[in-house]
């Protein structure tokens, strides 16, 4: 069978078993793509079925979640974990908290992390997990609430060296910090602070995790402009999104330079003309975390500010409406489509970065690739997130703590080496496909990990 075949063949065969579960397909679908030809080569991935097992979870549970709002009322939502690998390490991968999470969005991020944790290098397995609640708009302490419950069910399936949830949209610090105490609690009241990451400094967590995966994302792409001889400083950049990645992407791309043009929310889109000034993303970081307002209010506060939206996603998305040389999309999966990715193209962008995960359809790859445009898939580009919380990890268990300049050296290497690692494994007459590369680097040492330990 050519290899075009198998891989249709196997992707219908999952898509008949798993029908609903479209993100989840198409994650998996561009990772088989690029690793199906090394399967065919090699007879042990084949006789270990190295593929057949790697798109199912090790383990899916999932649980009714209870709580009270602050009228007294009972409600109810859904929580899930999905711990889909362990071969390189414990499971490791964040919890979303809003209101599209279902069992096929957790099993396509559960998916990609398997891979972005192999490719930062550290023994971290896949998962991902979260719950269709929605913390826009709930009081402080129904979110606490929430919290507790959702972690009374879960605490049974984590811990140190079983499984590590971080954050993930609608879960940052606030909720990190309810979901920790929770789980002391529901332990016995012992300290494990490794059995979570994205935690305060002050109780264990990590200098630089809240700026780790937009930092990193800046780091991927000045490595990718730096093959083409170029840099980030006066570059045009679009950004949405204006959560933990956007934030942090935006706050370095300024730093090295650059013109950041826009940020969005799921209501509308910021486009300032000028670009933001550092005083102003401040006011966006406080506006976003402390007041938790939407990015309208931004446009309302500045003069020469423009705040666009509409009645479809497309037109609360900057793509088709501002020019820019780099996209880099950071709010959430399948964001950039065939005709955003055209109009992009129309109007010159250079390179696009994921920051979010699967943020661009694959015809939207498939457009960016054929233009030539830079492209850093999200297991590559957004990776910096993961990696340090690994690093968050080593810090909790040794008892050592690491100042902010060690923390940024480490994420940098960490960062150049996945470029290096999708180089070797992606270059192709000359130019590097970061999809392939990444998607090969990253299933090579979980494949082998899984032969290694048999069945
Ligand atoms: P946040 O919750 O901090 O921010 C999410 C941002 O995206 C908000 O501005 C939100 O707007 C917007 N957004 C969310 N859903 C939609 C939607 N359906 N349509 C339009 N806008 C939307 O999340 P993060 O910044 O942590 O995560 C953003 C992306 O980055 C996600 O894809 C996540 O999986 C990925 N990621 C995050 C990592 C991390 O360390 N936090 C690590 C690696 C990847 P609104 O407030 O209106 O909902």
């Amino acid at each position: 069978m050519k290899c075009s075949e198998g891989i249709s063949k196997f992707i219908l065969d999952l898509s008949e078993k798993y029908p609903s579960q479209t993100e989840f397909i198409q994650a998996v679908e561009e990772v088989v793509r690029s690793v199906y030809p090394i399967v065919k080569e090699n007879s042990i991935y084949r006789k270990h079925k190295i593929l057949e097992r790697l798109v199912e979870p090790d383990r899916s549970v999932s649980f009714r979640v209870d709580w009270t709002d602050d009228k007294g009322q009972v409600r109810t939502n859904r929580g899930y974990r999905v711990q889909f690998n362990n071969a390189l390490g414990p499971y490791k991968g964040g919890l979303r908290f809003h209101p599209t999470v279902n069992l096929g969005i957790l099993k396509f991020l559960g998916f990609e992390q398997i891979f972005k944790n192999s490719l930062t290098g550290q023994s971290l397995g896949g998962a991902k997990g979260g719950s269709d609640f929605n913390p826009m708009g709930k009081s402080d302490l129904e979110v606490m609430r929430f919290c507790n419950s959702f972690m009374e069910k879960l605490h049974r399936e984590i811990g140190p060296d079983r499984d590590t949830p971080a954050g993930d949209i609608g879960v940052g610090l606030r909720e990190i910090g309810y979901l920790f105490g929770s789980f002391r609690r529901y332990e016995n009241d012992l300290f494990l602070p490794s059995a979570i990451t994205g935690k305060g400094p002050d109780w264990g967590g990590s200098l630089l995790r809240p700026e780790a995966t937009g930092y990193g994302l800046i780091l991927f792409l000045e490595e990718m402009l730096k093959v083409v001889n170029h840099s980030l400083s006066g570059k045009r950049v679009c950004i949405s999104g204006s959560g933990n990645v956007a934030q942090y992407a935006a706050e370095m791309a300024i730093e090295s330079g650059a013109k950041v043009l826009t940020m969005s929310d799921s209501s509308g889109f910021i486009f300032d003309k000028n670009g933001l000034s550092k005083d102003k993303l401040k006011f966006i970081m406080l506006l976003k975390n402390e007041q938790r307002g939407r990015i309208k209010q931004f446009a309302d506060e500045f003069d020469g500010v423009e705040y666009l939206t509409g009645s479809s996603d497309d037109s609360r998305r900057p793509w088709r409406y501002v020019k820019c040389d780099i996209a880099l999309p950071c709010a959430t999966q399948n964001e950039i489509n065939e005709d955003d990715a055209g109009a992009l193209v129309e109007n010159g962008v250079m390179a696009v970065a994921e920051g979010a995960n699967m943020p661009s359809t694959k015809e939207a790859i498939r457009v960016f690739k054929s233009a030539g445009v830079l492209f850093g898939p999200a297991k590559a580009a957004n990776a910096g997130g993961v990696a340090v919380s690994g690093f968050e990890m080593s810090q909790d268990k040794s008892g050592v703590r690491w100042t902010r300049a060690e923390v940024l050296a480490k994420l940098r290497d960490t960062m150049l080496e996945i470029h290096k690692r999708c180089t070797e494994f992606g270059t192709r007459s000359g130019c590097i496909d970061y999809v392939e590369g990444s998607n090969i680097a990253g299933f090579k040492r979980v494949a082998d990990a899984m032969v290694a330990q048999g069945l």
